[in-house]
């Protein structure tokens, strides 16, 4: 790779991570993409504010409270950036890097918003699971295998049986839970975002990598629960972004398995 290319991947990365941060702070809050606003006195964030780099100027808001924090966003950036790169270096095709590229952008907003929010928007989720069908059409019918689509999707239904099974046992332990102890109804084990998220995962993933990514998932999860465990300020029955875990432990697999 030239210099001149490592360049442009290096921008996109922090054109794209900045982005990303922009619609995962505005969307849970319904605003438009466009119009941004401040999340604390509702203000319009003026486009000069948007963006960390931008900020080495200008505060977020006027009011001094800060939408985007630039250090998350920041982060995001060398994260990205450096994901991008290798993905770069190893990938076979320009259509795959772009495909593979778009699919971690939609994940990596996936993941933000349920890390902060614990919620799987939707849109979000249709629009990943849209990139992840065409990706493997172009993947499996562009070099000399024919691929139906059938065989994409099963990957995806048998990952969504699985998160459905996890769905209703969690259900059930809730109200187990409920009939021991003077708990609120209010708590989540695992919501239905976490169901679809599976399915979308499944396609991604396909057959070979599908049963790594989730154990791999599972695994993350076991450990992000520790360290909310242990923390001073823990709140018995904190819910816990599993979407997050799932969507991490699928970019890995995805990088392990281009390289
Ligand atoms: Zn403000």
């Amino acid at each position: 790779m030239s210099i001149g290319q490592i360049i442009i991947i290096g921008c996109c990365g922090i054109f794209l991570a900045a982005t990303i941060n922009h619609i995962s702070t505005q969307l849970p809050s319904c605003n438009y993409i466009t119009y941004p606003k401040c999340s604390n006195c509702l203000k319009p964030l003026k486009p000069t504010r948007l963006f960390a780099i931008s900020r080495l100027y200008f505060r977020n808001c006027i009011c001094g409270y800060e939408t985007n924090l630039w250090t998350i966003e920041v982060l995001l950036e060398v994260v990205f950036t450096i994901v991008m790169l290798i993905l770069a270096y190893s990938v076979q095709s320009h259509t795959q890097l772009i495909t593979l590229i778009l699919l971690l952008s939609c994940l990596t907003l996936i993941a933000k918003i349920d890390a902060q929010h614990k919620i799987i928007f939707n849109s979000t989720l249709h629009t990943t699971g849209l990139i992840a069908l065409l990706s493997k059409l172009v993947e499996t019918n562009g070099a000399n295998s024919s691929v139906d689509i059938i065989t994409i999707l099963l990957p995806g239904f048998i990952s969504y049986i699985i998160m459905l099974t996890l769905f209703i046992g969690g259900k059930l332990y809730k109200k187990l839970l409920m009939s021991k102890h003077d708990i609120q109804d209010t708590i989540t084990v695992l919501g239905m975002g976490d169901v679809k998220l599976g399915l979308v995962i499944g396609i991604i993933t396909g057959w070979s990598l599908l049963f790594q990514a989730l154990l791999l998932g599972i695994f993350i999860n076991g450990i992000v629960a520790l360290s909310i465990f242990t923390r001073k300020n823990y709140k018995p029955y904190s819910t816990i972004p599993f979407g997050t875990s799932m969507i991490l432990s699928t970019i890995i697999i995805i990088i392990i398995n281009n390289r």
